[in-house]
């Protein structure tokens, strides 16, 4: 196994920078009630170091697919202790249900897969949300249509998708015949890391499975002792596919409440954002304004209205979230996540392997 997928020379040297040489590079599989499985090193397991615990410490708590710098310990050096947590290149956020927090859903995602199913037509409601959600972690999504092997029209469903991906592909699979994985294997080169987000019997365990192919048991499960010496096994998250990519699988991500995703609901309704450019005021409301070019392509068909109602429910949704939210978190995250959309734009400005369309 590739262990070292994705340890790029950037995370070196953030390790390195750290200046402590018994600091090692790994990355989280899993967490569970403050204990975690790390993947990439000898390292199995491991606590955090009392300095995230603070109240006042202000920093982030490890996320699975963070890379962090732990210090092995004990006799075999199976376990350790966290001490950092590198810089993220994104970090896909929900808000937690019925709390007025953020919950991290996995950090590091390259690429979201959109998962929907053939099986019914597709809630292009829903896959726009997600969409958002995934644009707002920095990520790059590709929709999904799984179970074509039972699809009425399959065809029909991913023009359906592609009239709302804003620009992201649409592919087509089943993950009971093989159909179309291969087209899933080759969003994901080697060192990239990918996750899989849709309701629940959509198929994303499935496809995880198929994406492993026969490493399937290689995958497992890691025992986990928590910070009040209470033991669980847990299902390794994050997995490492035959090719050198990862794959984040999260299972239990049903509700997808927004959280600090402005900026990715505007990438996702690009269409919308470029008609409302267009509008001769600035902070038109497009309810009856002059001049007006949203109401305008409404009217002419050129706007879906179901779209149109989707992006305000998003919006409202999201400026909810924003008003409710303690305003010095608010700030902090927002500048989490400015930070990390320049970052995005620069890199797909010199990688066009990186470009959505
Ligand atoms: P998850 O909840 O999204 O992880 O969905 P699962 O992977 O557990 O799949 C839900 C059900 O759909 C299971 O009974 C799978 O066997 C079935 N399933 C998954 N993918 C496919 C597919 O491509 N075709 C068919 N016919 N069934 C599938
Ligand atoms: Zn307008």
């Amino acid at each position: 196994m590739n262990i070292r997928a994705g340890w790029t020379p950037e995370r070196q040297a953030q390790l390195e920078a750290l200046g402590d040489p018994s600091l090692v590079g790994a990355r989280v599989s899993v967490e569970h009630r403050g204990a975690y499985g790390l993947a990439g090193c000898a390292v199995e397991t491991a606590r955090l170091a009392g300095r995230f615990r603070r109240a006042d410490a202000g920093v982030d708590w490890p996320a699975v697919g963070d890379w962090v710098a732990v210090r092995p310990e004990g006799a075999t050096g199976g376990s350790g202790v966290i001490h950092h947590v590198l810089p993220r290149a994104g970090l896909l956020e929900r808000k937690r249900p019925g709390a007025n927090r953020a919950q991290a859903v996995a950090a590091n995602v390259d690429v979201v897969f959109v998962v929907t199913t053939a099986e019914r037509p597709p809630n292009l409601r829903r896959v726009e949300r997600t969409l958002a959600v995934a644009a707002a972690g920095g990520a790059r999504p590709v929709i999904v249509l799984n179970k074509v092997d039972l699809a009425a029209d399959a065809d029909g469903d991913l023009r359906a998708l592609a009239s709302v991906a804003g620009g992201a592909r649409c592919l087509g699979c089943s993950a009971a015949t093989g159909a179309g994985v291969d087209g899933l294997r080759g969003e994901l080169p080697a060192g990239t890391t990918g996750a899989l987000l849709g309701p629940s019997g959509a198929g994303k365990s499935s496809l995880v499975n198929a994406l492993l192919g026969d490493q399937r048991l290689a995958t497992g499960t890691v025992r986990l002792t928590d910070a009040k010496g209470r033991h669980t096994t847990t299902r390794r998250e994050l997995i490492e596919l035959p090719g050198g990519a990862w794959l984040i699988d999260t299972p239990g991500v049903r509700e997808l409440g927004l959280w600090q995703a402005g900026e990715g609901i505007d990438q996702t309704f690009d269409d919308v954002t470029a008609l409302a450019a267009a509008c001769r005021f600035r902070d038109c409301t497009h309810r009856g304004e002059p001049g007006c070019a949203v109401a305008s392509a409404l009217a002419a068909g050129d706007l879906d209205e179901g779209r149109y109602a989707s992006f305000e429910k998003l919006r409202r949704e999201e400026a909810f979230q924003e008003r409710q939210q303690d305003p010095r978190a608010a700030a902090a995250s927002r500048g989490r996540s400015k930070a990390i959309h320049k970052q995005q734009r620069a890199r797909r400005r010199v990688d066009p392997k990186l470009r959505d369309d």
